[in-house]
């Protein structure tokens, strides 16, 4: 018989062990949650690191079906902000002391993409004198592009693996070589490789998923042995071929529950590794990314975004913060941060201690 505390009480998990306490309720899934805080608090500290977001175009290249600007959809309004609006932003974390900025957006691969992040990435680094530390989000590219945006100055780049049963994935992605389970993961050990702090991560709750999928992609996340990770429910959006299964999905507020659980059981299978507060986790509860804090998330990603283009960076339904800009979201998550009993590593990268730990 399996017995929450000595689960709790091992050192390495079994896939049969991760399932147990995925099902947790009540009284034994707040031993679950107080043994991720323990184990965060331990590895990690009370502080949170912040990475300033910066979606700066929806045009993507990409069909996943899950996505709100998958290529396919022609209700998005497309938009690409210009570099000095990126500059600009970026500038703002810089001088507000964020440490650390994300620049994110659909997935693009040409030489102009390339060379303009490039040059993007060189600039920040220059108005910042070399004090921004940067992750970018840019999706599967060459190996050659990586290294040149490593070399202007990324430091950590992520790539959810969305699902890591490859059967799950071809039912979320078209089966098609644009969209190939094995390159994406060829990626993942490609920016390893070139020695960027490797992020990856899952959606929770998609239609079809299972309990043993879920705990294959954390020991997935083991297995590859990431720095950071970045997951969060799956919330469908009405102009996506996915859509149509949202009557087989769990209620919102239990895919919200999974997904604090599976943070809490990587925390315990990856004990000093960086794990992002999804933003969907706010778009579900409007406390969300403080309650993933509390149990063992420790980076925050506020949008700094310029507000009139963050309607259209719509992934999902009922995105927070939307409407606001930069200014309000940064008032809102200072008190947020002390109600999750945080504290905030203003100007610090944050880097994934992992990473200092296997170099
Ligand atoms: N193009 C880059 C890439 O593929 O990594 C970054 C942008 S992509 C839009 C960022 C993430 O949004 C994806 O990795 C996916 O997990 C998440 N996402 C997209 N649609 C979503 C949805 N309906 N619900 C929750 N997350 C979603």
């Amino acid at each position: 018989m399996m017995n929450t505390e000595n689960i709790l009480r091992k050192e390495n998990l079994s896939k049969e062990e991760i399932i147990y306490l995925l099902k947790l309720e009540g009284e034994d899934l707040n031993k679950l949650f107080l043994k991720s805080k323990e184990i965060k608090e331990k590895y990690i500290g009370k502080k949170v690191h912040f990475r300033g977001l910066i979606e700066f175009s929806n045009y993507c290249s990409k069909d996943c079906s899950y996505c709100g600007i998958r290529k396919s959809n022609s209700n998005v309004e497309r938009y690409n902000i210009s570099d000095s609006n990126i500059i600009k932003a970026a500038e703002y974390a810089y001088n507000e002391n964020y440490g650390s900025i994300v620049l994110q957006s659909g997935e693009i691969s040409s030489d102009k993409f390339t060379n303009r992040i490039t040059s993007l990435l060189k600039e920040v680094k220059s108005i910042s004198d070399n004090e921004l530390g940067i992750t970018i989000s840019l999706g599967e590219q060459s190996a050659e592009t990586y290294k040149k945006w490593f070399d202007a100055g990324a430091h950590r780049f992520l790539l959810r693996i969305e699902s890591s049963n490859k059967d799950l994935y071809y039912k979320i992605h078209p089966n098609d070589k644009q969209h190939n389970f094995e390159k994406r993961i060829a990626c993942l050990h490609s920016l390893k490789e070139i020695g960027y702090q490797t992020g990856t991560g899952v959606m929770v709750g998609l239609p079809f998923q299972t309990y043993e999928d879920l705990a294959n992609d954390i020991l997935f996340m083991k297995e590859l042995d990431i720095d950071m990770c970045g997951m969060g429910p799956y919330i469908e959006h009405e102009d996506t071929p996915l859509y149509k299964h949202k009557d087989s999905l769990m209620p919102l507020d239990q895919r919200f529950k999974l997904s604090l659980k599976m943070i809490a059981i990587l925390r315990i299978v990856m004990k000093d590794i960086n794990i992002a507060a999804a933003t969907a986790l706010q778009a579900i509860d409007k406390m969300g990314r403080e309650k993933a804090v509390k149990i063992g998330a420790n980076i925050i990603m506020p949008n700094i975004t310029p507000g009139m283009y963050r309607n259209n960076y719509n992934l999902y339904q009922n995105k927070p913060c939307v409407d606001e800009e930069p200014e309000e979201c940064k008032g809102c998550l200072d008190a947020r941060m002390n109600i999750a009993n945080a504290t905030i590593g203003y100007g610090e990268w944050g880097d994934s201690p992992h990473f200092k730990r296997r170099n």
